[in-house]
């Protein structure tokens, strides 16, 4: 080596991919299974809380467990996995760690169970203790993968989304202080799937049974708190951009405080939902 150079200390990558085992699986609801996994790889899963998003990779069929994504030279995990041959590649689909705990370390996902199910969805169902998966998550708690970011001075909350938002819903309540006024608008098939969420959040349950989602009705109708309100809205894509639009263009909310995601998209699976699609720590 060269006199003065200095060797760069290894960056520690920001998400990574951690081999676990299922430990329990849960129905919350008839349709929402809560999913456990544990294994030694989670003592350096890092959470950022809130809505932190990150991946799940599922065994193909034929496969026992997930092939594992070596990632041979340093273009990380995505690259690699991509680089796979399709027939051997796991499953990578988007979901919301809804929870991590310590001693032993574990970490719940919460999976809504739809219709006949995708690869995720019909996995999440069948799970058992010791089924064996890869996570993609953090390795730092500003790993990245947080929407949920009020700017300084957000006098109040409004949060809505269906079930598959649920999970960060919960997450981003139990952060929130006490006393921040925060209203939820929570669609759900019925009442059955009806959840208990965390703090003292003005909860409303619509219920589409099987017509249309009710959020975009069930937002044009509401009075919304007036203390410089942020929103946050994730579910299908449609339904999303239908409440982002209300909001700054009906309500002319500023678009920095409307927060949205499309978390699934009528029609697509996750693989052709090209905006769903994006490596784990964007
Ligand atoms: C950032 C982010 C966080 C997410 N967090 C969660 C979470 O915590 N829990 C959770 O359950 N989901 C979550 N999702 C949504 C989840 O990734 C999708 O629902 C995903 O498509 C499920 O994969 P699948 O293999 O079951 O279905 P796919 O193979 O992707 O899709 C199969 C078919 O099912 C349809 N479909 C997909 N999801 C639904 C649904 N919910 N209801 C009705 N039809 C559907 C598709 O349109 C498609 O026609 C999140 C998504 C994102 C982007």
């Amino acid at each position: 080596m060269a006199a003065g150079s200095t060797t760069a200390p290894p960056v520690q990558a920001a998400f990574r991919v951690f081999p676990v085992q299922v430990e329990d699986a849960v129905r919350l609801t008839p349709h929402m299974v809560r999913i456990t996994f544990g294994g030694p790889a989670l003592a350096d899963f890092r959470t950022g809380h809130r809505d932190q998003r990150g991946k799940i990779l599922l065994p193909v069929a034929g496969q026992t467990e997930p092939l594992v994504p070596e990632d041979v030279n340093g273009a990380g995990w995505y690259a690699a996995w991509r680089s796979m041959p399709p027939e051997t590649r796991p499953v990578l689909r988007t979901y919301t760690f809804r929870a991590q705990r310590t001693e032993p370390d574990e970490v719940d996902i919460d999976f809504a169970l739809h219709g006949e199910g995708g690869p995720a969805g019909r996995w999440a169902a069948a799970a058992r203790p010791g089924d064996r998966v890869l996570l993609v998550g953090p390795a730092r708690e500003d790993a990245g993968g947080v929407d949920f970011r009020p700017p300084p001075g957000t006098g109040s909350v409004v949060l809505a989304g269906d079930e598959t938002a649920l999970p960060a819903i919960a997450s981003i309540l139990e952060g929130l202080p006490p006393e921040l006024p925060v209203r939820v608008f929570a669609e759900v098939s019925g009442p059955d799937e009806e959840q208990a969420l965390p703090g003292p959040a003005q909860v409303r349950w619509l219920h589409r049974g099987h017509g249309p989602s009710p959020l975009p009705e069930a937002l044009r109708e509401a009075e919304l708190p007036s203390a410089a309100p942020y929103f946050w809205l994730a579910g299908e894509a449609s339904v999303v951009k239908r409440l982002r639009r209300h909001l700054v263009s009906e309500r002319d909310i500023d678009r920095g405080a409307v927060c949205f995601k499309g978390y699934w998209r009528r029609g697509l699976t996750e693989d052709q939902d090209d905006s769903a699609a994006v490596p784990a720590s964007n």
